[in-house]
């Protein structure tokens, strides 16, 4: 019987995680510095959570969630992005209170039935950010630079900025009509995807990929110019504030972004090494979701992160130095008393937040120093009959070949990491 992982589902395997732990910390420490505090949800929430937020009539609800049911017959599903459920697990512990911001970050898994391609799984990865109790466009730039040190942080080069507005709930039903006015005149030129996305959701349209829409798509009228009032000094002071920072972005009319909940200001930051410009993270404001869900009327600001495609990235164009194994000892023996004595002193040494190895499969010395050469380990402690006689082992540092005797007892207070 042979087993291969499910389609779009990918192994992380021990030579690639060492880069996705240094992204993980690193990323946790940018995240400290402007006081987020990680929340994790569960992998799987109630169907109607992602359905009612995400807006049923986008292409992930639609055609990309995986949907179950479970013994009892409640509808589940793996999870196809992070803000609904933190908004949920927000509701539900009473972290979200009136005159204060609740700063919350998330990293994990993620769920889509795609079709997969590079940078592309159905099962991938997102950090993600969101920050809930104020409307001030301050946030919405945070959230920008947040994202954009984060990309620093790891090396992330050729970056850029995409910005939008998409209005609130009094300007947007101007701008849908806009658009559906629009598209009126062109729909029957256009793919089925679209054709179906006019009748349901008529916005959907600028999400659309297919090559024969986008000169329909392109000539579409911008949502900045439907905006009411508020909105418009709302993304005013967004572009004051990003210029007063220096930040190099552009205005991207055609960003509405795949998810119904977003109000006001979306953005993404796309990069350019992808070969064609992809985007490496997305986010925006949401100001109506909390209330949707049975909140107070809460404003919030939030984006994701896709891994793979960061990782992707970082691959092919800043390759990572070999990794150190970290190994300080590798404890050769040579004989059953010897080996004893070993795998005491690979404990003791462990105990003492020394990293040590030993072998476990009867290899001559021979061998087991070979081993220890590939272990990277830095100093090798070779215990034989004679050894066992004078209580005390052969320390040979790797790197000098220098040797000398040291005894059992004395052999941490000779090892410098
Ligand atoms: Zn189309
Ligand atoms: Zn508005």
């Amino acid at each position: 019987m042979k087993y291969s992982a499910p389609r779009g589902a990918k192994d992380i395997l021990p030579h690639e995680s060492a880069l996705w732990q240094s992204l993980d910390e690193k990323f946790r420490k940018i995240f400290t510095l402007f006081n987020y505090k990680e929340i994790r949800t569960p992998i799987f929430e109630m169907t109607e959570l992602f359905s009612r937020s995400i807006g049923e009539s986008t292409d992930i609800v639609k055609k990309e969630m995986y949907t179950f049911l479970d013994r009892k017959g409640r509808s589940l599903t793996l999870r196809p992005e992070g803000t609904a459920p933190v908004v949920r697990a927000c509701l539900e512990n009473n972290l979200i209170a009136p005159d204060q911001i609740t700063k919350l970050y998330y990293f994990g898994p993620m769920f889509r039935y795609e079709r997969p391609q590079a940078g592309r799984q159905r099962q991938f990865h997102q950090a993600g950010a969101e920050v809930f109790g104020s409307s001030d466009p301050l946030l919405d730039v945070e959230m920008i630079i947040l994202n954009l040190q984060l990309f620093n942080a790891i090396g992330l080069k050729n970056i850029e900025v995409d910005i939008n507005s998409v209005g609130d709930q009094k300007c947007q039903p101007n701008y849908r009509a806009a658009i559906q006015r629009y598209f009126a005149e062109v729909i029957g030129q256009m793919c089925e995807d679209c054709q179906e996305r006019y009748r349901l959701n008529p916005l959907r349209i600028l999400d659309c990929k297919e090559e024969k829409c986008q000169p329909f798509i392109e000539k579409a009228p911008a949502s900045v110019e439907t905006l009411c009032d508020e909105c418009a000094r709302h993304f005013e002071k967004v572009i004051e504030y990003l210029k007063l920072r220096n930040i190099n972005f552009r205005i991207n009319n055609r960003l509405v972004r795949g998810l119904d909940y977003y109000t006001k200001t979306t953005f993404e930051i796309v990069s350019s090494l992808l070969g064609a410009q992809k985007a490496v993270s997305g986010g925006g404001r949401y100001d109506d979701l909390v209330e949707e869900f049975g909140g107070n009327s809460t404003p919030a600001v939030g984006f994701a992160i896709g891994i793979e495609r960061v990782i992707e990235i970082l691959k092919t164009h800043n390759p990572q130095p070999t990794t150190q194994s970290g190994l300080l000892l590798f404890i050769a023996t040579i004989g059953e008393e010897a080996k004893r004595i070993g795998f005491d002193l690979v404990m003791k040494a462990r105990e003492n937040g020394i990293a040590a190895e030993m072998d476990y499969l009867g290899k001559s010395l021979k061998a087991q120093m070979k081993l220890a050469d590939k272990t990277l380990a830095k100093y090798v402690y070779i215990i034989g009959e004679d050894e066992l006689n004078k209580g005390a082992g052969i320390l040979k540092h790797m790197g000098s070949s220098e040797q000398k005797e040291v005894k059992f007892t004395e052999l941490f207070n000779n090892l410098t990491p």
